[in-house]
């Protein structure tokens, strides 16, 4: 069994007490790896490594910089496949799926490694004998805390940005699926970085996530993972008051109006809801049907999920894996007997396979619930997992006011022929990304970030880029 090491100041190591945990395979529960149990002195080895390699690598030219991360992302690219192997086996992702997310991290590094040369200065015309400009510089030492479900592809998004424009970086990977951000260790080590100036520490996220959040080393926290977390983050960032970028949950709705294409939101409901096993972000949590053609909705995506292929994460085939771990098991099931005792009705799935060898993992199959209503639970908070929820509404009014009504604005989309009125709701949708006619398209262009309790800034794009930078005013006197 492969026992992995942390990336500190650029050599491979074991946690400063030696101490190990176990990865588990959750389609068959048995452990495949050990990884390094980092704790509070492994975060002050790594920041202190990091802070060490700023002066040399924000010193460096930006083509220069952006040269580097660019490489990163050619080599990945030439390893997709076995990074996708060892997604499938760590996080039970369908190898067709990982082979995506692990493309997804090759588009986002070297979409930032180009985005960073864009990123402009001005001069602000204050009086013809002084120039006042402003410029970017980069933030300082960030710490990039990463959540399980996509690991590798955040890593590209927030390590791609960060590097990009001269920041160096402590990189926290989940403790249930850190392999393969342990071993993009292998391809760091590859281009020539200054030591320090990427560090990968492993380990609980009470200890390695709460440990960096309060470094008074780190200047920049940029974190994906739930809301509750990004709280507790914000909470311990402010005793040094550090930039923060949060990416965080969402219960995102849904909505088909009368003339929907009903086929065609159907189709896209079922891979949206279904795909690595609901366990995404803009994921939809609730479906806002209007009462004419709710029954032929709710047929149609019954229909649709029955096609979507559960097993074996190794098999191409296989469209759907099992949850994560056996605790994010338990807490999908949690929700799943709240709405059948909270009275929603139960029209597929809610359970586990029982066939061997599916048996062992930890599945949940596809599930849908009709008859929910807008204050039970499953429709007010995050399942995360491949559960649809539906509602009906009666007007589009009321519709508006229902979707709105949730802590969360991360996404929502309106299914309608008509784009006029589908631009009518996307301006009174209180959320950081409307969708028409479609739902969980996320890609390196594009500005993601939610609204109220779902975060604060942005991911992707230029305006991504730039959470990674400070503005700094330079007044030129030009009489003296
Ligand atoms: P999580 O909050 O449990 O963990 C995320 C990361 O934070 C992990 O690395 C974890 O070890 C660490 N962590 C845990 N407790 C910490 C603490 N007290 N201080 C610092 N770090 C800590 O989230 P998760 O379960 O890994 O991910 C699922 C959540 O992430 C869902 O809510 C999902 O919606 C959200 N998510 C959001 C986006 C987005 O772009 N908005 C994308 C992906 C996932």
């Amino acid at each position: 069994m492969d026992t992995y090491k942390m990336w500190i100041g650029g050599a491979y190591c074991d946690a400063e007490s030696g101490k190990t945990y176990g990865v588990t395979n959750p389609a068959t529960g048995e452990e495949i790896a050990r990884a390094p149990l980092g704790d509070r002195s492994d975060v002050d080895k790594a920041v202190d490594a990091a802070t060490r390699a700023f002066p040399e690598w924000s010193g460096k030219s930006q083509q220069e910089r952006s040269a580097t991360v660019h490489r990163i992302a050619a080599l990945l690219k030439e390893r997709v496949e076995e990074f996708a192997r060892l997604d499938a086996l760590d996080h039970g992702t369908p190898v067709s799926t990982a082979y995506h997310m692990v493309g997804g991290a090759v588009a986002n590094l070297d979409f930032n490694s180009q985005g960073a040369r864009t990123i402009m200065s001005d001069v602000i015309p204050i009086r013809p004998d002084a120039l006042h400009f402003f410029h970017r510089e980069p933030v300082g030492v960030c710490a990039l805390i990463i959540p399980w479900n996509v690991p590798l592809t955040m890593v590209g998004s927030k390590l791609g940005a960060a590097l990009s424009l001269g920041n160096t970086c402590v990189v926290k990977p989940p403790s249930i699926d850190s392999l393969t951000t342990l071993k993009f260790a292998e391809i760091l080590d590859q281009v020539g970085l200054p030591p320090g100036a990427v560090n990968i520490v492993t380990g609980p996220g009470g200890t390695v996530g709460t440990a960096l959040a309060a470094h008074p080393g780190v200047d920049l926290i940029s974190f994906t993972g739930s809301s509750e977390t990004g709280k507790d983050i914000m909470a311990k960032a402010s005793g040094t008051v550090k930039r923060l970028v949060l990416e965080l949950g969402g219960k995102n709705p849904f909505i088909i109006l009368d003339d929907a294409d009903i086929d065609l939101a159907a189709q896209k409901a079922m891979t949206s809801q279904l795909r690595n096993s609901g366990q995404i972000c803009a994921s939809p949590g609730r479906y806002y049907v209007s009462e004419k053609r709710h029954d032929e909705f709710v047929a149609k995506l019954i229909q649709a999920m029955n096609t979507f292929r559960v097993g074996d994460p190794l098999d191409p085939k296989t469209n759907m894996g099992p949850m994560v771990s056996e605790e994010h098991r338990d807490k999908v099931e949690y929700y799943i007997r709240c709405g059948v005792e909270e009275g929603a009705k139960l029209v597929l799935g809610g359970m586990r396979p029982t066939e061997p060898p599916f048996d062992k993992g930890f599945y949940v199959m596809p599930t849908i619930f009709t008859g929910v209503t807008q204050n039970m639970k499953i429709a007010r908070e995050e399942i995360f997992g491949p559960v649809a929820c539906v509602l009906t509404y009666k007007s589009e009014d009321e519709v508006i006011g229902l979707a709105n009504d949730n802590v969360y604005g991360l996404c929502a989309s309106v299914w309608t022929r008509d784009t006029v009125k589908a631009t009518g709701f996307a301006k009174k949708l209180r959320a950081g990304t409307i969708y028409i006619n479609d739902h969980l398209t996320i890609g390196p262009e594009m500005p993601w970030g939610g609204f109220r309790q779902s975060g604060v800034g942005k991911e992707n794009s230029v305006v991504g880029l730039e959470e990674y930078t400070q503005l700094k005013l330079i007044a030129l006197e030009l009489t003296r």
